[in-house]
Parts: C-alpha cells; sequence; structure tokens
C-alpha cells in the first residue's frame, strides 16, 4: 500500500466589510477574511495538504488568483474540486488534521459545525483545532488567521 502525508498552509488578512468563512461555514463577526475567493483559509490549506500528498502541485497553481473566473469563488468549490482531483488519481482519503490559529472571534461555538461539515466535503474524518494567537505577531493581535492543515492518502 502507498500511503502519503501532505501538508499545507495558509494566511489572510482579517478585515472590516468582509464575511468570516471558515470550512464552507459562515461565522458571525465584525471583521472576515480578505482575498480574492471568499478567502476562507480552512479550505485552502487543506486542499494544498491534498494536492501535496497526491503530488499533484498547489491550489495556487491549479487556480490562479490571475484569472478572474475565481474571483469571489465559494473555496467549497475549489476543495471539492482538489478531492475529485486527488481521487481521480486513485487516491483514497484517510484522515486531515487542520490548526486554525486565531485570536478573534471566538470560533468555539462553530467547531462542531465546521468540522462535520468538511469530513462530509471530503468523506473522510478530521479533527480540527482552533488555537489562540497569544497576542503575538498579526494573529495575536486580531489583524490576520492562519491555518495548517495535513492530509492523509493512500491507494
Ligand atoms: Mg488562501
Amino acid at each position: 500500500m502507498d500511503v502519503r502525508t501532505g501538508i499545507g498552509f495558509d494566511v489572510h488578512p482579517l478585515v472590516p466589510g468582509r464575511m468570516l468563512i471558515l470550512g464552507g461555514v459562515t461565522i458571525e463577526s465584525d471583521l472576515g477574511l480578505d482575498g480574492h475567493s471568499d478567502a476562507d483559509l480552512l479550505s485552502h490549506a487543506i486542499a494544498d495538504a491534498l494536492l501535496a500528498a497526491a503530488g499533484l502541485g498547489d491550489i495556487g497553481r491549479l487556480f490562479p488568483a490571475s484569472d478572474e473566473s475565481y474571483l469571489g469563488v465559494s473555496s467549497v468549490e475549489l476543495l471539492k474540486e482538489c478531492v475529485k482531483r486527488v481521487t481521480q488519481e486513485g487516491w483514497n482519503l484517510s484522515w486531515v488534521t487542520a490548526v486554525v490559529n486565531a485570536e478573534v472571534p471566538k470560533l468555539g461555538p462553530y467547531h462542531g459545525q465546521i468540522q462535520s461539515h468538511v469530513e462530509k466535503l471530503l468523506g473522510c474524518g478530521m479533527n480540527l483545532t482552533f488555537k489562540h494567537g497569544e497576542g503575538l505577531d498579526a494573529v495575536g493581535r486580531g489583524m490576520a488567521m492562519r491555518c495548517y492543515a495535513t492530509a492523509n492518502i493512500y491507494k
């Protein structure tokens, strides 16, 4: 059996006047993540982890920001497309982990909803962790969020 692990990472600025969407779930917040797409950094990091595991590149290369057709695109759709490409290569998804590093807003109440929504998209289990920024750097000062993810696949 061929077993692979991939790692993904993403960071986006947190600004007023933008929706905050994590794993396709809309979070009630005065601040949202800024970016070319809906800036759903959890979906982006997981998509990159999956593509990395399968050796298929990364979302920046597959869905370039310079391509206007991706302007405001739902990142869940990009994640679904990545799952499709990985499984088309004969890979099965076995487990995904993700750490969302954020100071604000309070994400705890959304944990179960986000995790089960992403699990449904992936068709495999995942462990979602929220981690505070402890007042350090841009995340700790509430100016950004970052996310790390791993994906395990096999065939
Ligand atoms: Mg991103």
